[in-house]
């Protein structure tokens, strides 16, 4: 055992122990894993997962959390004791992982090939043009670019995780996976990754959200998932994929869709996510030969809000934005602004913000961008917050829905309704920057998903 004490500002914050050279008997999934590797609890440096590596302060290591899934008092692990020994296992197989060549190799092949990285860092010259011409500003304003994860395959951020996951799944052997989906989105990629990897697929899923979007059903069993309707919606569905998984442990793998739940989850999410801002480095540099100045991303957990981020955490001159849902208001309950309005709390085994009434229970998060309504954030994005490392913001219904009709008619790009509340903030954050400021907005997903819905807001007759 080796101890360092990492200093931030001349502070001893937090301990860091490090084990090294143990040997791992893992029994997930029935197949015991024998194998040699250093095990530490924490994400070094110098590891270079998914590509590039830059190099970083001990204050970004700090923001990055303990490597134990704690930041700050947010994170942790509250389960009951029979998952501890699984969650360890696969913390155990997340560090192999990372620093495998074979595994990064294949993973970086799948990325390029099979979900269509890297995608473009695209210059929004006309959207750049509207918000010049409506602050009236001499100069030439602050330039928009946006992240196109909407062209990744199946349509959003979501692959890049799923992907991941599904190939660690295989690796520890699990014949079966299980997941929760709301709208869909996490289910389709997650049932393409077990396709393409020739496992077993269960998505558990509301039996309100599986009226809601049927299309992304049809989608999950054509790609040769099972589908299990759930009385309720995300948060039962949750509840019982979960459930699912603890009762098959010997069989099944659980695939998290975001950056919320016990350590190593939220860990294992945002690493792979980090490719999103990974590549926005590189393209940054290689468009103006810099860094962005403004990043801004949707909020529902925070995977695509983080995946941009976690590049850019040691670099001070990067604002890092986040954008929730306030759905009818703020005011109106009828909205899904953890951070805005929530308190902290545990849920689904961990501590972080959530939306919960004064005994503590649930309550249900509304957004007309189905794919933020959860009633929480993950860990590390309430420590960005409580650490003021990141802002955040809210925007209405309305207001996104605005904001995909702009994109839409100035660019040619349908954005997801959630990726739209990002856009939507842009009315009150570029009239703040200087000119020439360069601002990155994370488009997360294409928003074809949400035609139905902009036409039961009697979208077509309110257009041409
Ligand atoms: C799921 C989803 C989100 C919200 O999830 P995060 O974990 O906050 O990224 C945002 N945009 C799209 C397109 C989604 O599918």
């Amino acid at each position: 055992m080796s101890s360092t004490k990492i200093q931030i500002r001349g502070q001893p914050l937090f301990k860091v122990l490090t084990r090294n050279h143990r040997m791992i008997n893992s029994v997930v999934c029935g197949v015991p894993i024998k194998r040699q590797h250093r095990v530490s609890n924490v994400l070094r440096t110098s590891d270079p997962p998914l590509g590039s590596v830059p190099t970083r302060t001990d204050e970004s290591q700090f923001l990055r959390g303990d490597g134990n899934g704690r930041f700050g008092r947010f994170g942790g692990k509250f389960v009951p004791e029979t998952l501890m020994s699984p969650l360890r296992d696969l913390e155990d197989e997340f560090d192999f992982v990372l620093n495998d060549h074979e595994f990064q190799e294949e993973l970086t092949t799948a990325l390029r090939d099979y979900v269509g990285r890297e995608t473009p860092l695209y210059f929004a010259g006309r959207l750049t043009e509207h918000y010049k011409n409506i602050s009236q500003t001499t100069g030439g304003g602050p330039e928009i670019y946006l992240k196109r994860e909407d062209l990744s395959h199946c349509g959003s951020h979501k692959i890049n995780n799923a992907l991941g996951q599904a190939m660690i799944a295989r690796r520890l052997g699990c014949k079966r996976v299980v997941a929760a989906t709301g709208a869909g989105q996490h289910g389709v990629a997650t049932a393409a990754a077990c396709a393409k990897l020739s496992i077993e697929c269960t998505v558990f899923m509301g039996t309100t959200d599986i009226e809601k979007h049927s299309s992304n059903v049809l989608s999950m069993k054509l790609l040769g998932a099972q589908v299990k309707s759930v009385e309720g919606t995300f948060k039962d569905a949750s509840s019982e994929a979960i459930r699912n998984w603890v009762g098959n442990l010997e069989t099944t793998y659980y695939l998290s869709g975001t950056v919320v739940g016990p350590h190593p989850n939220p860990l294992m999410v945002r690493e792979f996510q980090s490719v999103i801002g990974k590549e926005t480095r590189r393209q940054a540099k290689q468009l103006w030969g810099g860094k962005p100045d403004v990043l801004v991303a949707c909020v529902g957990s925070g995977s695509n809000a983080l995946g941009l981020f976690l590049e850019f955490l040691g670099d001070e001159d990067v604002r890092l934005v986040g954008v929730e849902a306030a759905g009818l208001g703020l005011d109106s309950g009828k909205h899904s602004a953890t951070l805005a309005v929530g308190d902290v709390g545990v849920y689904h085994g961990s501590m972080s913000y959530l939306l919960q009434d004064d005994q503590g229970q649930i309550l249900k998060p509304h957004s007309i961008g189905v794919g933020l309504e959860y009633p929480g954030v993950g860990p590390e994005i309430s420590f960005l917050k409580e650490s003021g490392r990141a802002e955040f913001y809210t925007a209405t219904d309305q207001e996104a829905v605005q904001a995909c009709m702009l994109l839409s008619r100035l660019e040619g790009i349908i954005p997801a309704l959630e990726a739209s509340h990002a856009l939507a903030f842009l009315d009150k954050l570029v009239p703040t920057l200087r000119d020439g400021a360069k601002v990155v907005v994370n488009c997360s997903g294409r928003g074809d998903k949400d035609l139905d819905t902009l036409i039961q807001r009697g979208m077509p007759s309110s257009l041409c």
